[in-house]
């Protein structure tokens, strides 16, 4: 398919689709009170990806948006956790931007992600092709997308339905989930780092994606893990198991799971940090010892 349809409405929440002939439809939603800098960054980046795929795009906008083709593309790449945005779910007043983004896997896949030290894409994990993956998608997502690592906002319910979709081996969404799911564990990382990278990729709808495999490495920043699933990854997370968050909640619905993962990985981050300047052993950041709090 060489078409595909971006949407720009004002209010409401995105929403990805297939279309009638398989051409790919993006819903992307403003703020109410007006489009951002991270919603000219959205437009200019679903522009640019697309056309590097081939595709031609059609803006749909809202009357209220009908300026989209004036909107400048910003110099400078903004943070999206810097921005209130219109989440993929309607759980949060401001969405789901945090300081982190993550990717979430069911249990059983998470021990293999660890065990191996990397996130791969889903042609590499299914061994299937990113067009036949394409096909079986309920999302309409081109086929490019499955040669990427998708990372989400940090406390993004959308990874909990992946994950879940990923075990049931059918589509859903997070309104389809009730507490009792099992939660996602969830792999965070800086957007900055990740951002900078040669591999990174920007298609308007994902904060960041990583073209093919992304070493967990340096780059991980914390996995979080549900008590309950702890026991199936404990082997396989030892070598990370500084970066590893156990968290108990009782039977968390999505979002309850995506904002406690969210804030104990930031919590780990924060301690990483603040070891590092501590660290004595290390002049160039050790000149002086933080004030306590
Ligand atoms: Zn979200």
């Amino acid at each position: 398919m060489n078409r595909s349809v971006l949407e720009l409405r004002a209010g409401g929440l995105p929403l990805a689709h297939g279309g009638a002939d398989g051409e790919w439809h993006y819903r992307h939603a403003t703020r109410l009170d007006g489009p951002t800098v991270l919603d000219h960054q959205v437009l200019a980046d679903f522009l640019a990806y697309e056309t590097a795929h081939g595709r031609h795009v059609d803006v749909v906008a809202d009357p209220a948006l009908s300026g989209w083709d004036t909107w400048p593309a910003p110099k400078v790449r903004p943070h999206p956790g810097e921005f209130a945005t219109q989440c993929c779910t309607h759980v949060y007043a401001d969405g789901c931007a945090a300081g982190l983004v993550c990717h979430g896997a069911p249990a059983a896949a998470a021990a293999r992600i660890l065990a191996d030290g990397m996130l791969r894409p889903a042609t590499a994990v299914t061994g299937r092709t990113a067009r036949d993956l394409a096909a079986a998608s309920t999302w309409g997502d081109p086929a490019d997308y499955f040669e990427h690592v998708m990372l989400a906002n940090g406390r993004c319910t959308a990874p909990e339905a992946v994950a879940c979709s990923r075990a049931l081996g059918r589509d859903l969404t997070p309104a389809d989930l009730r507490p009792g799911y099992p939660p996602a564990v969830r792999f965070y990382f800086g957007w900055p780092a990740l951002a900078a990278r040669p591999d990174a990729r920007f298609d308007g709808v994902h904060p960041v994606k990583i073209h093919g495999d992304l070493r967990l490495g340096d780059a991980l920043v914390a996995v979080v893990v549900h008590a309950s699933q702890h026991h199936l990854i404990t082997a396989s997370a030892e070598r990370f198991r500084e970066r590893l968050a156990v968290v108990d909640a009782d039977r968390p619905g999505p979002r309850e799971w995506a904002v406690a993962a969210a804030a104990a990985a930031e919590r780990l981050a924060a301690r990483a940090a603040a070891g590092t300047q501590q660290d004595p052993g290390s002049p160039a950041l050790g000149a002086r010892p933080p004030e306590p709090p």
